[in-house]
């Protein structure tokens, strides 16, 4: 057994792995590449997600996966890539990466004989992170410099992903910024860049028609969760400032059980989070019917935690295991510039310890 030294982390600490940044990077090239992007936008439950990178790093060594991948392995190739590009269970390698990746999805796929070609989606995640890859050494040197080859080779793998039926976030992510730098029409492309169209970004239309069809997803999506929310806007996000914890269903979250109408009542991720809001929000939380302020009001000022009412409790239902909460975070490798990560078994804490550490490695 070769020695394995991420495993006895892996097993005994799990929430030390996401403070590992070669596992973060792992998770988040995974989740760019490997996941569907209309599953990734609305549901990515970052548990599983971490699960499954955790199982895969420790389940199977680097050096079980090169000899997989020299016996022409496809699958293993993939896997070996993603370590190289990552560095997470493997020493950074990305041209080796580029080389693995390039036999599991080759510039002109057709030309092989069948029976050397990948499986269909091994081939189209290979070009995904084909595609993460160059769009990664595009804008490596931004915002001072983009690298319009290395961008027009992550949209040539983007588009063949995309052939194939499959459409990571990767994919949107190349497209729209290709869109906006005006690659969809000459004219706007020149206007904008001043130097003469490239034709050939007109050839993906597999990319292209995959970022329309999304969009339009997208936007229907938002119309009929902004119709929801702006019913009852409060109860779907921590009334906290800078908590950031929102929920798509508003029984995710705790009650503020005071006076506070029930139009704009308001709503918190933790009894912490409505502790630390109590000042401001106080003045809101206006007593109830035949109710004293004095009532309403046990205690709560900002040195004091609130000690709960044991004949009415502060917030209602304090456990919310089970329930869906979802954070933002400022994720420039994703299509929309956000990542919306939820999970029903973590805690707020939790989602905002992550949502640090994402915008940590995305944003340096
Ligand atoms: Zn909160
Ligand atoms: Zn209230």
């Amino acid at each position: 057994m070769p020695p394995r030294k991420m495993n006895s982390a892996a097993k005994t600490d799990d929430s030390l792995e996401w403070a590992n940044p070669n596992m973060m990077e792992f998770i988040q090239l995974k989740m760019r590449t490997f996941v569907a992007a209309a599953d990734a936008d609305d549901h990515l439950d970052f548990m599983k997600h971490h699960g499954e990178a955790v199982k895969e790093i420790t389940g199977r060594s680097t050096a079980s996966l090169k000899a997989g991948a020299d016996g022409g392995v496809h699958v293993d190739s993939l896997n070996l890539a993603v370590r190289l590009l990552t560095g997470c269970g493997a020493a950074k390698d990305v041209d080796g990466a580029l080389e693995l990746l390039l036999f599991v999805a080759p510039i002109l796929p057709d030309e092989l004989p069948q029976q050397r070609r990948a499986p269909r989606g091994v081939e189209a995640r290979a070009n995904s992170v084909l595609s993460a890859a160059w769009m990664d050494i595009a804008t490596r040197e931004m915002p001072k410099h983009m690298d319009m080859d290395a961008l027009r080779r992550a949209a040539k793998f983007a588009n063949s992903a995309a052939a194939l039926g499959f459409v990571p976030p990767v994919v949107l992510f190349v497209a729209k910024r290709l869109a906006e730098l005006g690659a969809r029409s000459a004219a706007e492309w020149e206007a904008r860049l001043g130097v003469p169209y490239d034709s050939r970004y007109g050839e993906f239309e597999h990319m292209w028609e995959a970022f329309d069809r999304r969009v339009e997803e997208m936007e229907a999506e938002l119309k009929a969760q902004g119709k929801k929310v702006a019913k009852r806007p409060t109860s779907y996000c921590c009334a906290a400032p800078g908590c950031g914890i929102t929920a798509t269903k508003k029984a995710a979250l705790l009650r503020c059980s005071g006076g506070c109408p029930a139009e704009t009542k308001a709503h918190y991720c933790s009894k912490e989070c409505q502790t630390a809001d109590w000042k401001r929000h106080k003045p809101a939380c206006r007593p109830r019917k035949g109710e004293t302020a004095a009532t309403v009001d046990p205690g709560l000022n900002a040195e004091t935690r609130p000690a709960p009412d044991p004949g009415r409790p502060i917030v209602d239902g304090l456990v919310n295991d089970g329930k869906e909460r979802s954070i933002v975070i400022d994720d420039p490798s994703m299509a929309g510039g956000k990542l919306t990560i939820s999970s029903r078994t973590m805690g707020p804490a939790a989602l905002r310890n992550i949502r640090d550490a994402v915008e940590k490695i995305s944003l340096s």
